[in-house]
């Protein structure tokens, strides 16, 4: 059987938005306009989870701990079971 992976790069861009959300969302409180990329990261942080950052067997969502954990260590699914590979 083929085995799916999970693609390792939008692991990163997550990571890189969930980064620049959390920058612009304290610069916010100073200056109010970086609300608004504060707003886009996140909402590019959430399409990418939702997009990619799943299960490829059965769809289950992961966290982004876990799936960091499960790039460096032999990790499976919490609904599936099957082991957990990343693309790079
Ligand atoms: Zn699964």
């Amino acid at each position: 059987m083929k085995s799916k992976k999970i693609p390792y790069g939008k692991l990163c861009l997550a990571f890189v938005c969930l980064c620049v959300f959390v920058a612009a969302f304290m610069l916010g409180f100073f200056l109010w306009p970086f609300f608004l990329p504060a707003a886009a990261a996140l909402g590019g942080y959430l399409y990418i989870h939702w997009r990619y950052l799943r299960c490829p067997y059965c769809g289950t969502w992961e966290n982004l701990e876990r799936l960091h954990y499960a790039a460096n260590h032999p990790s499976h699914c919490r609904g599936c079971g099957r082991l957990l590979e990343f693309d790079r």
